[in-house]
Formats: C-alpha cells, structure tokens, sequence
C-alpha cells in the first residue's frame, strides 16, 4: 500500500506551488502567455484548488462531514473527496442515478472520487429537485454543505490570492495592454477574480447561455460585473456535449505541448479565437483551470466520432 501522505506534508507543497508560473507559448499563430494553474499540487488542482483554498488552510475542526451535489464527473466532487480524505472528514456526494454506462464503466473523477471514500447517494430525478429545493449550504450541526461547483462566497480567499499573483507577474512580464482570460461555469471564479484583479477580464460561458452566467455571478454577491468582457460564440454549445472545433482546439495545444481540458478551457479558447480581433496589439493572459483529469472520459467519448454534434 502506498504511504498515506502527512496532511501537513501536502499542504506545505501546495503553499509551495501555489505560485504557479507564467509561460510563454506560440498557438493558433499567436504568442500567449499562459498563467499554468495545472502544475498545482496534483490532488488539488486548476481551479478546483484556487476555489476551495480557504478549506485548505482552514483546520475545519467543527466540521466531521462535507455534503456536496452534482455532476458525476465533476472536478468539484473530486477536489472534496480530496479535501474530505485530507482533513478525515467524512463525504457525502448526491448526484442523479447514474446512467446504466457509466455504472457498469466507473471511471475517471468518479472512480477517484469513491477510492478517496466518498458516499454516493444517488437520486431518481424527482428525489434530486427535492433535494435541491431543501438544500441550504453552510455550517449546520457538525456538516458543510457546500453548493454545486463551489459557488460560494468561500471562493473569494483563493481568487484574491490568484489575482495577487496576476498582478505581481503581469507587472514584471512588462506585457503590452494586458487582457486576462478565464473560463467559467458558475462564473465564481471569474467574479472574485475581476474584484482584484488590476487588469481587464474576459471570461465565457460553459453553462448555460451568457444570461444564465451574469445572473448565476451577480447571485453569489451583487458586484458590479460590467467590467468583465463576455466573449461569445457563433454556435450555442451545451456542457458535455461533443464537439468537433473543440477537439480540434485541443489537439493543436497537445501538439504544441500543453494540454487543456475539453469542457472548459477549450470552449473558453474557442470564444477567444472567434473575438482575436478585439485584442489587436495586446498580450493576452489565458489562465489554465486545469481538470485535465476530466479529460479521460471525455476523450474516450470522442473517440466514438459518430457522437460529434457538428
Ligand atoms: C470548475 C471549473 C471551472 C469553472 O469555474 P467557476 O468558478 O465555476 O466558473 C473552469 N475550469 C475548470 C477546469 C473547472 O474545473
């Protein structure tokens, strides 16, 4: 059995890395900096860990079980398997009845997920919007209920952080009329990021139309949004849906040596190359969310191509 490493010796090496590097990279004919929040400690990271950051660093000591919900694949499940397995917290995940494929193929942040200890509950679609209607996140009687996909105020310490780091880097990169890009689902991350961030953000959305997006960030805290771009696509694309222009942005950066992950990051990419325009004689920051452990599923549906929505 592999050794179970320290929760102390984890920690000391995600504060170490938590300062991710910038890169400098040539893609679609341009050059592009890429801010690589992938290299963070592999348990906690991309987005994942810069959102649950506060959790990490807090002991948690009231707490002795995390409740969550969702996808079931979602790099927010695994990242809390994570963090529960860390802090010897139980973990409670509910999620709809699995479909009968994924059951019988129990794979990617799932397996890892319930190898951490996860309790899956799963629920028959009625169940699940009762459930959804009674659940109210925070701290009631020894448990964290955390909301779907980390959508929470909570996320604020680890943006602040990642906005710190862009602002002390992008300073001495010396860059031209910098423009920041991050993708988003529930548009947390993107939300907090803006607040602190000196330069101007980009972001699109993965779920959900850019409508759903605005209302899901001003839902989280009335902020004032409109200082973030919304880039949008021609197409209208549906979360987890396969799509072939996606893929194909994801093969061109694996053959330039970087991977990103297919749901986010990519469709993130494919509104930023739609609006090029735009940034004419600007350096562009594209930060990598990570989740390319996400990928592996992903890429195993798209390996049947007759599931391309064209
Ligand atoms: C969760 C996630 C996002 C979206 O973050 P939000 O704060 O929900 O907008 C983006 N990329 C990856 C890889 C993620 O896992």
């Amino acid at each position: 059995m592999k050794p179970i490493e320290s929760m102390g010796d984890i920690w000391m090496r995600f504060l170490e890395l938590r300062d991710s590097r910038i890169d400098e990279i040539s893609l679609f004919g341009r050059k592009f900096y890429i801010k690589r929040d992938d290299l963070l400690e592999s348990r906690f990271n991309g987005n994942k860990a810069r959102k649950f950051y506060k959790f990490l660093v807090d002991d948690l000591f009231d707490i002795e079980e995390i409740v969550s919900y969702g996808g079931a694949q979602s790099n927010a499940m695994y990242a809390l398997s994570n963090l529960a397995q860390l802090k010897n917290k139980k973990f409670t995940y509910y999620a709809k009845t699995l479909a009968s494929y994924l059951r019988e193929n129990i794979e990617g942040n799932l397996k890892n997920a319930l190898e951490n200890g996860m309790n899956l509950i799963e629920l028959n679609s009625c169940e699940y919007d009762i459930f959804l209607e009674s659940f109210k996140s925070g701290e009631f009687a020894k448990k964290l209920y955390i909301k779907q996909g980390g959508a929470e105020k909570f996320a604020k310490l680890g943006m602040e952080i990642l906005a710190e780091e862009l602002n002390h880097d992008i300073d001495s990169l010396n860059l031209k009329n910098p423009a920041v890009v991050i993708s988003s689902g529930t548009g947390v991350s993107a939300l907090y990021l803006s607040k602190f961030l000196k330069y101007d953000l980009f972001t699109t959305n993965s779920i959900g139309d850019m409508e759903y997006l605005k209302k899901q960030m001003l839902e989280i805290e009335d902020y004032d949004i409109g200082t973030i771009g919304f880039l949008a696509t021609q197409k209208k694309y549906h979360f987890g849906n396969l799509y072939r222009e996606l893929y194909e942005i994801y093969l061109e950066t694996k053959r330039a040596g970087i991977e990103f992950d297919l749901l986010y990051d990519c469709k993130m990419w494919q509104a930023l190359l739609e609006n090029l325009e735009i940034f004419e004689g600007r350096d562009i920051v594209f930060i990598h969310t990570g989740g390319v452990n996400g990928n592996i599923t992903q890429l195993k549906r798209y390996s049947f191509k007759e599931y391309f929505v064209i």
